[in-house]
C-alpha cells in the first residue's frame, strides 16, 4: 500500500491555490468537529507529504493545549491528549515551523508519540482566530527534509481557514448541547407542572438538578416561616447527600443574597468559605457550591443548592440553569398549592359524589332565606350507627363501600329538587324543600326500607340514626339554628336505640 508519503510535494501556485479553495469550501460547510479534524487531514495530505498528522486545540486560560485528532500510521483517531501550550514553540510564538532530521524537536512540534520513529522531518502551523492562537495543525514524514516554505505558507493557509471552520463548529456544538439542555428542562418544566403533591415536586427537582448539571449533590432546602433564615434540608441526592432534615440556619450573608436579595449566592471554595455552618462540614468539605431561591406567591420559600467536589465548579452558566429549575419548582409548587385550594373550594365529596359540607352550607344559606319568607323546609340528619366498628372489624375499604351504598340509596329516594349532601365522616343531610316533617317522615320511612333491601347495606346489617327538624320561624334565625336542632332530634333517637341494644344486651 502506497504511503502518504510517496506524494510528491505540490509546487504550482496554481494547485496551492486550488487546494486552498478546496479546504475552504469543504471546511466551511461542515459542522461536526470529528468530521472537520479528517478533512482538514484530508486536504493537507493531498497537499503535502504527511505519513502522520494532528490537530490540537488550544485553551489559553489554562495554558492547555489538547491533541484532539491523530492519524498515526495510516490510522486516524480522535483522541483527547494534554500538553502545557507554552512548550510548543508553534503556540508560544504563535508561528509555523519546520524541523528537518530532528526527533526530539518534532516529537514537541507535532505532539505525536510512539511509532513516530519512521518521521524524521515535521511542519507545524498555528490555528489563529481574532489574533489569538486558537490550536495548531501538524504533519510528519518518513523523509529527512520532506518540507519546504512553500508548504509552510499553505499549511497556514489550510490551518487559517481550519481556525475559522473549528471555532464555527464548537460555538454550533456549543448551541446544540444548550438546545438540548433547555430542552431537558423544558421537559422537567412539564413534569413538574403536572406534580400535584409539593413533596413529589422537590424530589424531582433534585433528580432534574442531578441529571442537568454535572454536580456531586443536590439538595433543597426549606424555610421556617417567613422571618429570617432558619430552615432544613428537605431533599437530597447525588454522591454528596446533605441528610434530609438537617436543620441549616443560613449565615447572614447567605440570608442577605438569597432570601432578601433574592439573588443566587455561589461558593467557589467550600474549605475556605465562613458560610457553611459547622455541624455541615461533615459533608460538605471542599469544592463549590451554589444555592438560588425558591419563589412562590413572592415570598422566598425555600434554595435550591448544588455542590461539586471541583472548586470553582459554578460558572454563570450553571447559575443560570439552577435558575430555570428553581423557577419552574417555583411554578410547580404554586400550581401544587392552587390544586390543594382548589381542592378545598370543591364542592364535592370525592368518595360518594355528593355535594359537600361546603356545598351543602351554600344551598341552605339560599333555603333558610326563604324559608324566613315563609317557604316550608325541613332538613334530616343522618348517621350511620357503631361506623367506627365496621371500620375496625371490616376494614376501611368495606367501610368506604358502605359509605357509598348508603350515599346512592340516599339519591334514590329524594325527590330531584331536594339535595342531599355528606357532611363529613358517617354524617349525612339532607335538604327537603317544600316539605314539612311528616313529609320528611315518610322520607325517612323510604330510606329505613332501602337500608333492609340494598346490598351491600343489608348484609352488614347497617342501621342509621336519622333526625328531623322543620325550620320554625318564631325559634330559628340561622342555618345552624336548623341543624342543631336536627341533630339533637338524631342524637335523641340514637340514645334510644343504644338504650334499646343496652336493654336487649
Ligand atoms: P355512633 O354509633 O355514635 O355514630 O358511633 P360511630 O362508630 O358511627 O362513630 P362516629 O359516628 O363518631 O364516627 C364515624 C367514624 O367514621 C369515624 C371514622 O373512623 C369513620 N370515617 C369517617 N370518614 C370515613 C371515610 O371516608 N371512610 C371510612 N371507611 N370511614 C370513615
Ligand atoms: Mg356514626
Amino acid at each position: 500500500m502506497p504511503s502518504h508519503d510517496d506524494r510528491t510535494t505540490r509546487s504550482s501556485v496554481e494547485e496551492r491555490y486550488e487546494v486552498l479553495l478546496e479546504t475552504g469550501r469543504i471546511l466551511t460547510s461542515t459542522l461536526s468537529a470529528g468530521e472537520l479534524y479528517a478533512a482538514i487531514h484530508e486536504e493537507t495530505a493531498k497537499a503535502l507529504s504527511a505519513s502522520n498528522f494532528s490537530v490540537s486545540l488550544y485553551d489559553q486560560g489554562r495554558d492547555l493545549e489538547r491533541v484532539v485528532y491523530r492519524v498515526q500510521d495510516g490510522e486516524a483517531r480522535a483522541v483527547d491528549l494534554g500538553f502545557r501550550g507554552s512548550d510548543s514553540a508553534v503556540i508560544r510564538a504563535s508561528q509555523g515551523v519546520i524541523v528537518a532530521d530532528d526527533p526530539d524537536r518534532l516529537a514537541s512540534l507535532t505532539r505525536i508519540e510512539g511509532g513516530q520513529s519512521a518521521c524524521r522531518s515535521g511542519i507545524a502551523a498555528p490555528m489563529v482566530h481574532h489574533g489569538r492562537v486558537v490550536g495548531a495543525v501538524s504533519a510528519c514524514s518518513t523523509r529527512p527534509d520532506a518540507y519546504s516554505r512553500e508548504d509552510l505558507a499553505l499549511l497556514q493557509g489550510i490551518a487559517d481557514i481550519a481556525a475559522i471552520a473549528i471555532d464555527n463548529a464548537l460555538q454550533f456544538a456549543e448551541i446544540e448541547r444548550r438546545r438540548k439542555e433547555a430542552e431537558r428542562i423544558e421537559e422537567i418544566g412539564r413534569v413538574l407542572t403536572s406534580e400535584r403533591d409539593p413533596n413529589e415536586v422537590l424530589g424531582r427537582v433534585v433528580q432534574a438538578m442531578l441529571d442537568v448539571l454535572h454536580v456531586d449533590g443536590a439538595a433543597v432546602w426549606q424555610r421556617y416561616g417567613v422571618e429570617g433564615a432558619k430552615g432544613r434540608i428537605t431533599d437530597s441526592g447525588g454522591d454528596i447527600a446533605l441528610p434530609v432534615g438537617v436543620p441549616w440556619d443560613f449565615h447572614e450573608d447567605l440570608e442577605i443574597t438569597v432570601v432578601h436579595e433574592r439573588r443566587s449566592a455561589v461558593i467557589d471554595d467550600i474549605r475556605a468559605s465562613q458560610l457553611i455552618p459547622d455541624h455541615l462540614r461533615e459533608y460538605l468539605e471542599g469544592g463549590s457550591g451554589v444555592a438560588v431561591p425558591i419563589i412562590v406567591d413572592d415570598e422566598v420559600v425555600g434554595a435550591l443548592a448544588a455542590g461539586s467536589r471541583k472548586p470553582r465548579h459554578f460558572g454563570s452558566e450553571e447559575t443560570a440553569v439552577m435558575q430555570r429549575l428553581a423557577r419552574q419548582a417555583s411554578v410547580a409548587l404554586e400550581n401544587a398549592r392552587l390544586h390543594e385550594t382548589l381542592r378545598a373550594l370543591s364542592l364535592t365529596d370525592p368518595l360518594t359524589g355528593l355535594p359537600n359540607r361546603r356545598r351543602l352550607q351554600l344551598h341552605l344559606d339560599q333555603e333558610v332565606a326563604a324559608a324566613r319568607r315563609g317557604r316550608v323546609l325541613t332538613v334530616v340528619v343522618f348517621d350511620i350507627d357503631n361506623f367506627k366498628a365496621v371500620n375496625d372489624t371490616e376494614g376501611h375499604i368495606t367501610g368506604d363501600q358502605i359509605l357509598r351504598a348508603f350515599a346512592d340509596l340516599l339519591v334514590e329516594e329524594n325527590r330531584a329538587m331536594n339535595l342531599v349532601g355528606r357532611y363529613g365522616g358517617d354524617e349525612f343531610v339532607s335538604v327537603l324543600s317544600d316539605t314539612d316533617a311528616d313529609g320528611a317522615k315518610q322520607y325517612i320511612a323510604r330510606v329505613q326500607n332501602g337500608l333492609r333491601r340494598t346490598a351491600p347495606l343489608s348484609s352488614h346489617q347497617v342501621s342509621v340514626s336519622m333526625g328531623i327538624a322543620e325550620f320554625d320561624t318564631s325559634e330559628m334565625r340561622s342555618v345552624d339554628d336548623l341543624l342543631r336542632a336536627a341533630d339533637i332530634d338524631m342524637y335523641r333517637v340514637k340514645s334510644q336505640r343504644r338504650a334499646k341494644q343496652g336493654a336487649g344486651s
